[in-house]
């Protein structure tokens, strides 16, 4: 290993002592509390996490709370989050601390990589940051930041690049290495940014950065990806009575966004004129179609390319539930994907 890198560990552990912690889930190094903020951080902006964290942690203040939660109520507290198996995982991993860690959340590695829902990261995450533990933490900040130290042209979204910058991250890990870990993410977040130009005049390890100084920012970090998301097309129908009553119903137990509820929607796209035809197997009675356009939703692997209608019907029948926009709001969880055409 090159010595620049042996030499960024001291400053960034002084650089994250001095930080303004303003986060809540900063303030105490509860468990508890790393490992809910961990979960919704995976895929989700630090700005949009805070008021659900907040909400989160108010109704269930302790994992005996999250173990017992009604599902439905689970996924409410959830709802706008997406990705909604991390919710499921917390629950089931909320049920094996009660019963077999006396309900205390543990602070080690390897008990904690055994949990669902909870991987390399994250258990790293967890114990070096609730216990000192000196594991690596190594998400795409830490990968982006790293890169750009060794001056490493390989792809980070490979693999194998992660497990080489986990090695070289876990021999220089010091005695704090939950601030070491924090603040090498945080350094990603503010300093050393995604898109745009980092700023490298504030960043404190910038004398040991081999991008910088060979003014290689600009090719530094690599990202190439090499799978092709599926595109499948749909047709959602937007069904409203004239009351304001919206159609959905409940989605399969497997599968994408288990269990939530949608729109009806078929998997094909449909030509306005053939609407009605299509409408038949839910025995719905038309009063008016209006052809909407197009939208999509990015999942991971998928990409849903959506035609929709908004379709108004003489009356509520039995093929739904027919939810009013407030009942729709309180009591069920309908996705992004779905919620984006009301
Ligand atoms: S010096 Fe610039 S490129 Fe290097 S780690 Fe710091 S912010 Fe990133």
């Amino acid at each position: 290993m090159e010595n620049n890198v042996k030499q960024i560990s001291k400053p960034i552990v002084e650089w994250y002592q001095k930080e303004d912690k303003n986060l809540l889930w900063k303030q105490d190094k509860e468990p508890y509390h790393i490992w809910i903020s961990e979960i919704m951080l995976q895929q989700t902006r630090i700005e949009a996490v805070k008021k659900y964290y907040e909400r989160f942690i108010k109704e269930l203040p302790t994992v005996y709370d999250l173990a017992k939660i009604d599902d439905e109520k689970l996924l409410k507290l959830w709802e706008g989050l997406g990705y909604y198996s991390r919710a499921r995982n917390l629950k089931k991993a909320a049920n094996i601390i009660v019963s077999e860690y006396n309900g205390i959340v543990p602070k080690q590695y390897e008990e904690l990589i055994k949990l669902p829902g909870i991987g390399e990261y994250t258990a790293g995450a967890i114990a070096s940051i609730s216990n000192n533990e000196k594991v690596p933490a190594v998400d795409g900040n830490v990968l982006r930041v790293m890169s750009r130290i060794i001056g490493s042209k390989e792809n980070i979204l490979h693999p194998e690049t992660k497990k080489k910058i986990t090695k070289i991250v876990q021999k220089i890990l010091p005695e704090e290495a939950g601030d070491f870990n924090e603040g090498i993410m945080e350094i990603g977040e503010k300093i050393c940014l995604p898109n745009g130009r980092p700023l490298c005049d504030k960043c404190p390890i910038k004398d040991f950065c081999v991008a910088n100084k060979k003014n290689m920012i600009e090719e530094i970090p690599v990202r190439i990806k090499d799978t092709k998301r599926k595109i499948q097309n749909k047709t959602v129908f937007v069904l409203y009575t004239i009351d304001g009553k919206i159609a959905i119903c409940k989605r399969k137990d497997k599968g994408i966004l288990a269990g939530l509820y949608e729109l009806p929607n078929v998997e094909e796209f449909v030509e306005e004129g053939d609407v009605r035809e299509c409408l038949k197997k839910w025995d719905i009675r038309l009063e008016k179609v209006i052809a909407k356009g197009q939208k999509k939703h990015v999942f991971t692997h998928i990409v849903w390319q959506m035609k929709y209608y908004e379709i108004v019907v003489s009356e509520a029948n039995e093929s739904f539930i027919w939810a009013s926009k407030k009942e729709l709001d309180k009591g069920y969880v309908l996705p992004t994907a779905f919620a984006k055409f009301l």
